[in-house]
């Protein structure tokens, strides 16, 4: 469902972090303004009136989702280098690779020590 649009105003729904509050307003620049619910100050902009599911799971928590639910006969990665686009492609010890990437990488599946190193892409088999 988009935004709801009539000729003056679109609503907007900000969503808590911390407490899952949902809070609507036709106020396109509400984002980081204290939630009403717990004062938390960092609401954020969803891209739908509607609650999707999933809409909490970070890009961590997807990638691993994919790949338990995946054969886990192999693994390929694309990470985000500042020389380019890196293929990364693993068939054993995969456990160990996804353990790896849980550790190393934030849940925006960028690398902890170094975030203009990310991960753009993946494909698990
Ligand atoms: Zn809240």
């Amino acid at each position: 469902m988009k935004p709801v649009q009539t000729k003056e105003w679109t609503m907007n729904r900000y969503k808590c972090p911390k407490c899952k509050g949902n809070q609507f307003t036709s106020n396109p620049n509400r984002e980081k303004e204290p939630c009403i619910y717990c004062r938390n100050e960092s609401t954020v902009l969803m891209p739908t009136l509607d609650e999707k599911p999933g809409e909490d799971e970070t890009k961590l928590r997807k990638f691993l989702n994919a790949f338990k639910q995946s054969q886990r006969l192999k693994m390929v990665v694309a990470v985000q280098l500042p020389t380019g686009i890196e293929l990364i492609i693993n068939s054993d010890n995969l456990d160990k690779k996804a353990d790896y990437y849980m550790n190393a990488y934030n849940s925006d599946l960028e690398l902890k020590n170094n975030t203009s190193i990310k991960i753009v892409d993946y494909m698990f088999i």
